[in-house]
């Protein structure tokens, strides 16, 4: 049978152990919150009081319900108030040094049989342990910042943790309202494991300047539905301790992938740490404000219309698939006079029907004025001859990914259309450039690259080769203002920014599975309640397809030549044994029908 525990204290009271204070406090438990000195006592109080000022001013907690959870609180700086707590979460820097100390002088105070608890993200719990008299008593409770806000908890048992233990901080875990999850000690355990070297690999793209902080971020969110892109986490999460999660991982698993981007150590050497010190790869109003201000940073060069764009009135899309289809109807609702061009009448038929499908469902949805829908309607038109984009202001093309069929498409395109003419290509892997150099005007080739489905996902990556012109990169990104879209501006790379970033994620989610460190399930869970992404991994690659998946991973490891991104064998056998995800009825869970 398993204690009651209503005693807690927390060591560290900073960005996460103030967040934790709170959940406990907020769940009825007593809790003594512990800092070094009384200034850190005091922010730690003031955490804890912006943070329910917060909760009340969106109706989450009333003014008395927030004062009873202040109350609930005690603050010091004298480990001696600690003394009757059954269970301690300590939560100080990420330093293996620090925490050893911190547990030996908590195993002096506290009851032989009290527990205690590292809220470590990447330390081995099992080095903190021994620094006790009490190994068995001591384990990992891994919170997700903002604790009050993530419901996901990591209970890391070591090869010495009692049973009674991890019951124990289970049982305490699920009256916070969290959703435990035991693992091993293994640094990152499975949240952090899959995130850092996606968080890393974005801290790379800016230090490279790939693309803008604002765009890396934008990607993320709008074309995978994060609730936050990773530089803005990075800065909510500290980049100090970034920093420290990343070189933990690499000494362990020596994953190049995990080595921290040069940036992180030096923000981090200027004093620029984030979120709570008022300045990391953004700006804020104030240490620990979540509201930007402007910076010299701000806007990106490519989009702030001091170039001069190109008129763009009619436009020509290529093709009769979905994403053509759904291309078509974005521009016709933007007002463009649109002529698409498709292989034979059926085709050009079947296109228009597509269409007025997609219209009809918008109007019966309440999304769409019937007098839009005909408007819109009125101003496409199709064709069969390529020839008939002679007078196109811009041509997307959204054929068939295969490299030969776009290079002739655009070798055609090329002699069709007129001098000043801006070619675009939806490619989602292949090079744009390869088609840039089948015309005689590189300059006016450009990457637009749609998300599925169109009329929906508010992203447009739009690519620039090494030739393409200025002008013709402020005019693509103007156009997908003027289609209500949110364009982001990269450099023409395998997987530009959002595929780069989330397929190695995907990849290394199956290498975890592999490892049977977690299940799929416990994987999603991490994800969805420890991170706030709309889907976990595993349910992410059954949707998108593993072969899709595979493909992208493929060209990927192919362009980059990087060991960590080489696709893993499960995924590859997946495929092979044509378990390919949702569409073939089963992947990495099996479905009906
Ligand atoms: P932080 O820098 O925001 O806070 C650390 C706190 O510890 C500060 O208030 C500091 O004054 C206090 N402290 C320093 N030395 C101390 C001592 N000797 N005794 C008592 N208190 C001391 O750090 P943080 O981001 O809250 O990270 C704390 C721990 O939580 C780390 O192990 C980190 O890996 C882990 N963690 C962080 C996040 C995150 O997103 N930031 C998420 C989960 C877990």
């Amino acid at each position: 049978m398993s204690r009651e525990i209503t005693r807690i204290g927390v060591v560290g009271l900073g960005t996460m152990g103030a967040g934790i204070a709170e959940v406990f406090a907020r769940s009825g438990y007593d809790v003594v919150g512990l800092d070094a000195n009384e200034t850190a006592v005091e922010r730690g109080r003031g955490h804890v009081e912006g943070s329910t000022d917060r909760a009340v001013k969106r109706g989450k907690l009333t003014e008395e319900e927030r004062a009873e959870v202040i109350g609930r609180i005690r603050f010091t700086t004298d480990y001696a108030d600690l003394a009757d707590r059954q269970l301690v979460v300590e939560a100080v820097p990420e330093s293996l040094e620090l925490k050893r100390e911190i547990f030996e002088q908590l195993d002096k105070v506290v009851e032989p049989d009290a527990i205690l608890a590292s809220n470590t993200s990447s330390l081995s719990v099992t080095e903190i342990a021994v620094a006790t008299a009490r190994p068995s008593q001591v384990i990992g409770m891994h919170f997700f910042n903002p604790a009050p806000v993530q419901a996901f908890v990591e209970i890391v048992s070591t090869v010495v943790t009692s049973p009674d233990v991890v019951e124990d901080v289970q049982e305490v875990a699920q009256s916070l309202g969290k959703l435990p999850v035991v693992v091993g000690d293994k640094a990152g355990f499975i949240a952090n494991a899959l995130l850092f070297g996606y968080l890393n690999h974005a801290a790379s793209m800016f230090e490279t300047k790939y693309a803008t902080r604002e765009d890396i971020d934008a990607a993320m969110k709008l074309g995978c539905g994060l609730p936050m892109g990773p530089l803005a986490l990075l800065d909510l999460i500290g980049l100090d301790t970034a920093y420290e999660i990343l070189d933990t991982m690499y000494k362990q698993g020596r994953d190049r992938l995990h080595a921290p981007s040069p940036v992180l150590k030096q923000m981090v050497t200027a004093g620029l740490r984030g979120r709570k010190t008022g300045r990391g790869f953004y700006t804020y109003e104030a240490p620990n404000s979540p509201v930007v201000v402007p910076d010299a940073l701000t806007p990106s060069a490519a989009q702030d219309g001091s170039v001069a764009t190109r008129p763009v009135e009619k436009v020509g899309v290529v093709g009769s698939g979905t994403m053509a289809v759904g291309i078509i109807e974005v521009f016709a609702k933007a007002g463009f006079d649109v002529l698409y061009v498709a292989r034979g009448d059926d085709k050009v038929g079947k296109v228009r029907t597509g269409l007025e499908r997609s219209l009809d469902k918008g109007v019966a949805r309440g999304k769409l004025s019937e007098a839009d829908r005909d408007a819109a309607l009125a101003r496409v038109s199709g064709t069969t001859k390529l020839d008939d984009m002679a007078d196109r202001d811009l041509v997307v093309e959204a054929v068939v990914e295969d490299l030969a069929v776009k290079t002739v498409l655009f070798e055609s395109l090329d002699e069709i259309c007129t001098k000043g003419a801006i070619l675009a290509t939806t490619t989602s892997s292949l090079p744009v450039v390869d088609l840039a150099a089948a015309t005689k005007f590189p300059q006016d080739v450009v990457g637009l690259h749609f998300f599925n489905p169109a009329p929906v996902m508010k992203l447009v990556e739009v690519v620039s080769t090494v030739a393409t012109a200025d002008d013709v990169v402020a005019t693509a990104v103007d156009v997908c203002r003027r289609l209500g879209k949110h364009p982001v501006t990269c450099g023409d790379r395998a997987g530009f920014i959002v595929n780069a970033l989330l397929f190695p994620y995907l990849n290394d989610a199956v290498k975890m599975l592999e490892a049977n460190y977690a299940s799929a399930d416990d994987i999603d869970t991490a994800m969805k309640t420890g991170c706030g992404y709309p889907m976990g991994p595993f349910e992410l690659l059954d949707v998108v397809g593993l072969d899709v998946s595979l493909a992208i991973q493929r060209t990927l490891y192919l362009e980059f030549r990087e060991p960590g991104f080489a696709p893993a064998p499960r995924l590859e056998h997946l495929v092979t044994a044509g378990y390919v995800g949702r569409k073939s009825g089963r992947g990495f869970r099996s479905y009906d029908g």
